[in-house]
């Protein structure tokens, strides 16, 4: 074991997905720095709703990551004593046009064969589940096993347990260098100091590109943004997590322009989250009143009782997207040494305890629950041919 100039591994970026990294590593007893540019959850995280979803998942891997990790947020709970305001809520998706009915019915068919708790409900049944949803839905269906957190606490949490284990954190710190030869990762260059070691995690989310081009290597993730509308609080409005069918059509969708779908939660702390929109228009942080105005009547259509909720905040974030829409877990094609663990898009919160699984199993040499090889970054080597 190193000391924090020696680390067995040095993780960069201290959002949900790197510390999710970095608790794993050092529960299985390496020696672990964690380094980012910014403040802890300063990133992508801070801006996330806190979803664990599985219900938006079709089936295949990212559906399994997504099981899995549901499971780890209950175990991660047990371990650091909570605090991060996690609850099995559930999630109730909803259709309001014959096309999302029928793309709806064929999508739980699947994930009821792939083992998913899914009820169909009917008029009666969804208005017992949510008083306040409008008569204009008659059915709807629920997943029991969605969940919620606090994305911040649950990050702050985790690294504080991570720092009571002997775990290192270096904030407002940017690793401007990743230094490499035929041996693979040598070292981590930072704005004020070096730090030798031999296995990197790139948890840069939606900078991950920026870290490995560092590290004379590339991959292919840009940002997707989205705002969230914030009411007042409003305590057991909403029960679930509620969203409109066209929401999974908008996630898995390639189109760069603007998708807005409704999707409305109550939390613990009363307020109300209303989001989502979708455009991939690069790092633009300016305000669009007309997509906030379309997610707030999207969102009444669903509870028309919101045009009597107070608005008390809007913000936005950026996604970290990859072309497929996979995460982007493994080891780099061309620097050993260097594991990406970014790319989880709009669900970095609910994937990260289980991609953090995979990657310490892999680092390790284990197995992990798991073939990852769909998260693989080779998958994208023939988009960065090596020069002629
Ligand atoms: C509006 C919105 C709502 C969302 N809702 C949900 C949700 O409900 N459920 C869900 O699962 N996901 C949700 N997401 C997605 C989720 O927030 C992200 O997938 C997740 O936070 C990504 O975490 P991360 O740790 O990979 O990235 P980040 O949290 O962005 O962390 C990366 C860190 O790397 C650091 N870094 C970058 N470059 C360097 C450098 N050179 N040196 C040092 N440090 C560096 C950054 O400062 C940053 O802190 C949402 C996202 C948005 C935008």
């Amino acid at each position: 074991m190193g000391s924090v100039s020696h680390p067995d591994v040095i993780v960069i970026g201290a959002g949900v997905v790197g510390v999710a990294c970095a608790f794993e590593l050092s529960k299985a007893g390496l020696k672990v720095l964690v380094i980012d540019k910014g403040a802890i959850a300063g990133g992508t995280t801070g801006a996330g709703e806190g979803n664990i979803l599985v219900s938006d998942k079709d089936i295949g891997p990212e559906l399994e990551l997504a099981l899995r990790s549901r499971e780890k947020w209950f175990e991660i709970s047990e371990e650091i004593g909570g605090g991060f305001e996690l609850e099995a809520k559930g999630g109730i998706v909803v259709a309001n046009t014959s096309t999302g009915a029928d793309q709806l019915h064929s999508l739980t068919a699947r994930q009821k064969k792939a083992g998913l708790f899914v009820d169909e409900l009917d008029a009666a049944a969804l208005r017992a589940a949510e008083p306040f949803i409008s008569p204009e839905f008659e059915s709807g269906f629920l997943y029991s096993q969605d969940a919620q957190c606090q994305p911040m606490l649950a990050t702050a949490l985790m690294l504080r347990k991570f720092r009571s284990m002997g775990g290192e954190v270096l904030s407002h710190t940017k690793v401007v260098g990743i230094e490499s030869d035929n041996g693979g990762v040598k070292a981590v260059v930072t704005t004020g100091e070096t730090f030798p070691c031999r296995a990197v995690v790139n948890a840069g989310g939606t900078w991950a590109k920026e870290i490995a081009v560092l590290a004379g290597s590339d991959l292919p993730i840009s940002p997707r943004k989205g705002f969230i509308l914030v009411t007042q609080a409003a305590p057991n409005l909403i029960r679930h997590k509620v969203y409109d069918a066209d929401y999974v059509t908008n996630v898995v969708s390639a189109d760069e322009g603007l998708q807005t779908s409704a999707v409305v939660e109550g939390t613990k702390s009363g307020t109300i989250l209303i989001g989502a929109s979708r455009e991939r228009i690069g790092f633009d942080h300016s305000l669009n009143i007309a997509i906030l105005r379309k997610l707030a009547a999207q969102a009444i259509e669903i509870f028309p009782v919101l045009s009597k909720i107070q608005l008390l905040r809007v913000y936005h974030g950026f996604r970290p997207y990859a072309p497929d829409h996979l995460p982007v877990i493994g080891e780099d094609a061309k620097v050993k040494g260097l594991w990406h663990c970014a790319g989880h898009e709009g669900a970095g919160i609910g994937l990260a305890p289980a991609s953090a699984e995979i990657i310490a199993a892999q680092i390790l040499a284990n197995s992990a629950f798991m073939n990852a090889a769909p998260f693989s970054p080779n998958r994208f080597s023939s988009e960065f041919p090596e020069p002629q």
